[in-house]
């Protein structure tokens, strides 16, 4: 079976009745261990995990034929260079690689009795999809909160993130998770980040302002109900994605500042508008990794339904 020389349409990205279900052609199957096969298609709503960033887990839900209905046990980024198919941690290349196409690959329960050319259906479980979009969105506002609390600690010129302040997200992240209305991110406070100009002396004396400060900020902007939306180049899953909200003036506290459009790099699923996420709720804790400082931030919303 040839495998597919473009890569997967995805329709997960931006909010539509495509996002959760959708018609798509088989292309290409294959067995896939003992028991399972891998299932690639023209389209797909489901958002497959990234194991290079593996922020955002994989979507769950259904393939179904007119016979048979299969629940997806995995959707994972694959890599084809239309000889051999890779998924996973195999995956050889990275996004934008000559000759390479990026592939979403379902993995389902073998045997799945589908075949190349067949009509199926994908479903994706609603519910779970809202919950890691509520929990994407709030990761990204409250990086951004996080990065204005801190902005005072940088003594050198840093890297500004997409409101213009000193990008500390980008330069200590270790892991980024989101679950469902939340997210966790780990951040490694370690000699290079110093280097780099900021300086931890007094943080956890600091960390219940900052975490008051980050609240402040994350409720602020809930409250506008700022539409966010998805831009990006094309519809394949090698397609640069952006995540862009357009976060209104802050008058006061330490994330101050006028009406600024942000805009950041990222291939997950978010909701609509600020406002279905409810109320933001953060803690942040001081740890330790092997030796290494660590600040982790996490972040939990009540979500308010779509
Ligand atoms: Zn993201």
């Amino acid at each position: 079976m040839p495998l597919p020389s473009a890569d997967t349409s995805v329709l997960y990205p931006t909010a539509g009745p495509g996002s959760l279900r959708a018609h798509a052609i088989v292309l290409h199957v294959q067995p896939h261990g003992d028991d399972r096969e891998l299932v690639l298609l023209d389209r797909t709503p489901a958002h497959p995990v990234d194991r290079a960033w593996p922020d955002q887990g994989p979507d769950l839900g259904t393939i179904s034929t007119d016979e048979a209905e299969s629940p997806l046990l995995d959707v994972v980024v694959g890599a084809t260079d239309g000889t051999s198919l890779f998924v996973g941690d195999e995956v050889p290349v990275r996004r934008g690689a000559e000759g390479w196409a990026l592939v979403v690959a379902h993995v389902l329960q073998a045997p799945t009795r589908i075949a190349v050319g067949d009509d199926v259906v994908v479903s994706v479980d609603p519910a779970r999809r809202h919950g890691l979009s509520v929990g994407h969105t709030l990761c990204h506002l409250a990086s951004l909160a996080l990065n204005a609390a801190f902005a005072a600690r940088w003594s050198k010129p840093a890297r500004e993130d997409a409101l213009g302040r000193p990008d500390f997200d980008h330069e200590a992240i270790q892991s980024s998770t989101i679950v469902p209305n939340g997210s966790v991110d780990v951040f490694r406070l370690n000699k290079s980040l110093r280097r780099k100009g900021f300086g931890t002396d007094g943080l956890a004396e600091s960390l219940a302002a900052a975490t008051e400060s980050v609240t402040a900020a994350l409720r602020g902007w809930i409250a506008t109900d700022a539409p966010v939306r998805i831009e990006r180049d094309g519809d394949g899953l090698g397609d640069p994605r952006y995540w862009v909200c357009d976060l209104p003036a802050v008058a006061r506290g330490p994330v101050a500042g006028p009406a600024a459009s942000a805009r950041i790099a990222c291939g997950g699923t978010h909701v609509a508008s600020l406002g279905e996420l409810g109320t933001a709720s953060v803690s942040l804790g001081l740890g330790e990794d092997d030796g290494t400082p660590t600040l982790t931030m996490r972040c939990t919303a009540t979500a308010r339904p779509a």
